[in-house]
């Protein structure tokens, strides 16, 4: 049986709308015993609140453990070895890490520090972390996403505190979403093979794709790209112009 795993935002829906022919070609993947992995970066919300999301969306039934986020990687990879974490984030993001019976702690005592994205960043918090870093704490992020689209346009994403961390300290942080190591490495611990990758994004879903040696499809119903588009196997238009052609080849 051949997989997918396929982006959300901006490949199948945007903001609160569905992307036109995705329904039906989630059915015509159904129909042809294909598999397929919803893949988001998308942190802010619980695995259960996405796939009510995509439920709604597109009127079918949606399996929650097919919906990989970040989250669902450190729970998956990371959150045996941790006991005592420092978060910075929202109290959604506190609220799923203290259900993995992990303890929330101030960044002195904790193993870890964990960022996430806060609506207005805290300079002074920052800072905090900067110093104990450089002192040697172990440092994750859930994404490097500079942006993330809403409603209103483009908004700051994790990313952007990530990246003032890590020019302080001329770091690279390692990221629990699509463009790092431990992503990839949920779907190769869990023995999931992925054969096609589909997203709007050159900087994670197509580098995601090429990790797991799949064949990578970029698709132009999201964002403009600033990476080169060329280092995705196939360019199309929509993710409804993917799934012939994935059909066709399995
Ligand atoms: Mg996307």
């Amino acid at each position: 049986m051949k997989t997918i795993a396929t982006d959300l935002d901006g490949t199948l829906f945007k903001g609160e709308t569905l992307i036109d022919g995705v329904r039906e070609s989630i059915l015509e993947i159904r129909r042809n015993d294909i598999e397929i992995y919803f893949t988001t970066n998308n942190s802010s919300q619980s695995p259960l609140e996405i796939r009510d999301k995509l439920v709604s969306l597109l009127d079918l039934e949606i399996d929650v453990d097919k919906i990989i986020t970040p989250l669902i990687v450190f729970k998956n990879v990371l959150s045996q070895q941790i006991n005592n974490i420092y978060i910075y984030g929202t109290e959604g993001l506190k609220n799923y890490i203290e259900s993995l019976n992990i303890k929330i702690v101030n960044i002195d005592l904790s193993d870890v520090v964990l960022i996430g994205r806060k609506e207005i960043n805290n300079g002074q918090e920052i800072k905090d972390i900067i110093s104990h870093v450089q002192d040697g704490k172990k440092i994750y992020c859930l994404n490097k996403d500079l942006t993330y689209p809403t409603e209103f346009g483009e908004q700051p994403g994790n990313g952007a505190v990530v990246k003032i961390i890590e020019d302080e300290l001329s770091i690279n942080i390692e990221s629990l979403g699509k463009s790092g190591k431990l992503y990839p490495s949920y779907f190769k611990k869990n023995g999931i093979s992925i054969n096609y990758v589909i997203g709007d994004r050159v900087d994670t879903d197509i580098i995601f794709g090429k990790s797991l040696n799949a064949i990578s499809f970029l698709v132009a119903s999201g964002v403009n790209n600033f990476l080169d588009t060329d280092m995705a196997d196939h360019q199309l238009h929509d993710f409804s112009d993917v799934i012939p052609l994935i059909i066709k080849n399995s």
